[in-house]
């Protein structure tokens, strides 16, 4: 194990095998090991500084039905909502005084935000504020749909493979999704020249030390910009309602993994981590992150993003409480910066 480890932190490599034995034999000593060593090399490219991204929750309409969301199509309960251009701006105009220099705008497939609504959202954000990055979450399209966004100024596209396995893919998803699109996807997004992040849940139904093993051979090898990582956690309108959330542990562990194999990834500690444990957001920090997503949507909103019950979207989860996060940051020996935040090449 220990020379497995080794051998990670030198080569930033391992065979499928090698990473599914690192799985499966896991236990106190190995997660210890991993996250000693992913905090040195994070400490050596970003320091202990913590890069924070304001989350806009811009719609929760969506024509997808993955099995695992809250916000599938077919979930009559939810209430839909979505953000105009103005509500949009005005989640910016209050992010930036509060030191947000980076706006993710995510939402589910909703036909409204065509590539000429995005683009115009996209422009009028960075006019109004040329020295951040915009980021794109907003699921499939096409290449030509990407390119458009790009050269409105996005930044950069977080597109979470979900797993790297396509078996595993299709268990997750119904038939109209498809493995092929997806990876086609982050591959044109890294082609037009996106920061691109790609990512995972863990602990999602049917997943095994072996498809985990995949995700990680995909993200040592795709070399995403960035990655999303967090525990799945059921919801009660889903397929997957009474199955079991993934582990604040193994995410953890993960983390460290992947801080590894990609020392100057930007990887979230993220809102399901923080959702699951009241500690979350700083044993991800403290595993190898070096990224917080507060939430930056109207307050009377936020409920309505249920991708999962008891997601958090209050306390220092709120982007208006960005002084709770800095103190919690602070009690574990990290600060959060004002600062863009790119991924720094090396
Ligand atoms: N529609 C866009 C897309 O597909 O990339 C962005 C929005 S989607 C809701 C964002 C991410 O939420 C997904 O990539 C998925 O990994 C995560 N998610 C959805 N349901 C979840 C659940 N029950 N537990 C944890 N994460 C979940």
């Amino acid at each position: 194990m220990i020379n497995l480890i080794n051998k990670l932190e030198k080569n930033h490599s391992l065979t499928i095998d090698e990473y599914e034995y690192l799985i499966t034999n896991r236990n106190e000593e190995s997660a210890r090991l991993l996250a000693e060593k992913a905090i040195q090399v994070r400490k050596k490219i970003y320091g202990t500084d913590v890069y924070i991204r304001g989350l806009i929750e811009i719609s929760n309409i969506c024509k997808n039905n993955c099995y695992y969301c809250g916000i599938r199509a077919s979930n009559n309960s939810c209430e839909r909502y979505r953000l105009t251009a103005e509500q949009i701006l005005s989640c910016c105009d209050e992010g930036y005084p509060l030191g947000f220099r980076t706006f993710v705008l995510q939402g589910g497939e909703d036909a409204y935000f065509s590539d000429e609504v995005v683009c115009s959202v996209v422009s009028e954000i960075k006019q109004k504020y040329p020295d951040c990055a915009v980021t794109l979450s907003l699921g499939e399209r096409s290449y030509e749909s990407y390119k458009k966004l790009y050269d409105a100024g996005a930044d950069r596209y977080l597109l979470r493979h979900e797993t790297a396995d396509k078996e595993h893919y299709q268990k997750l998803h119904p038939q109209e999704m498809s493995f092929k699109n997806r990876m086609e996807c982050l591959n044109n997004l890294k082609k037009i020249g996106f920061q691109t992040g790609c990512g995972f849940m863990v602990g999602s139904p049917y997943q095994t030390a072996a498809t985990l093993a995949k995700d990680l051979k995909f993200i040592e090898q795709f070399k995403p910009e960035m990655c999303g990582i967090g525990p799945f956690v059921p919801h009660k309108s889903t397929c997957f309602a009474s199955e079991k959330a993934g582990t604040v542990e193994l995410t953890c562990y993960l983390l460290s993994i992947v801080r590894l194999i990609s020392p100057s990834i930007l990887l979230p500690s993220t809102t399901a981590l923080g959702s699951i444990d009241p500690y979350g957001r700083e044993k991800g920090i403290l595993s190898g992150a070096n990224v917080v997503m507060p939430n930056l949507s109207p307050f009377e909103l936020r409920s309505k993003y249920e991708l999962y019950n008891n997601k958090l979207s209050g306390g220092a989860e709120s982007a208006a409480n960005v002084a709770e996060l800095k103190q919690r940051m602070e009690s574990i020996g990290y600060k959060i910066v004002t600062l863009k935040g790119d991924f720094k090449k090396i």
